[in-house]
């Protein structure tokens, strides 16, 4: 399931809500945080079997509405950045 299709990107000491799209363009990757939770992200491709683009949370949090694994309870990451 994808976690979703913004994010935000850390560009000259500011945070910018970025697509997916556009993040996966950059080069050099920039530092990626969930819009949420604020946990680190990375972005992914199309999978070959036609999952979408999307971004992933590098650890787990049940806290973030944005995953599936959400507990109902929105809480910040605990890993959160920035
Ligand atoms: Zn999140």
């Amino acid at each position: 399931m994808p976690e979703g299709v913004i994010a935000e990107a850390f560009f000259a000491g500011v945070w910018v809500e970025v697509s997916i799209e556009q993040a996966l363009q950059f080069d050099p990757k920039p530092l990626l945080r969930c819009a949420e939770c604020h946990g680190r992200v990375f972005a992914h491709k199309d999978y070959a079997d036609g999952a979408a683009a999307a971004f992933a949370h590098k650890a787990a949090h049940s806290g973030c509405s944005t995953k599936s694994t959400f507990d109902g309870v929105q809480t910040r990451h605990p890993d959160a950045i920035g």
